[in-house]
């Protein structure tokens, strides 16, 4: 196994960790119901995408 000739420094470490954070999660109003919902995704409140309806109201309420 290879095996890391010197420790890493917490200066290191952390400039390594500099990208790791976390971004917010997009999102963008339904331009049918104006719910906000994720970007390429169908609305899950009134089930459009793409300025048409893809999913029926009764199946999201069964489901
Ligand atoms: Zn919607």
């Amino acid at each position: 196994m290879a095996v890391p000739k010197k420790k890493t420094s917490k200066s290191r470490r952390n400039m390594r960790r500099a990208h790791d954070a976390l971004k917010a999660v997009g999102h963008q109003e339904c331009s049918n119901c104006g719910e906000v919902k994720l970007p390429h995704h169908v609305c899950g409140s009134c089930g459009h995408y793409d300025g048409r309806e893809v999913v029926s109201q009764a199946q999201e309420v069964a489901a």
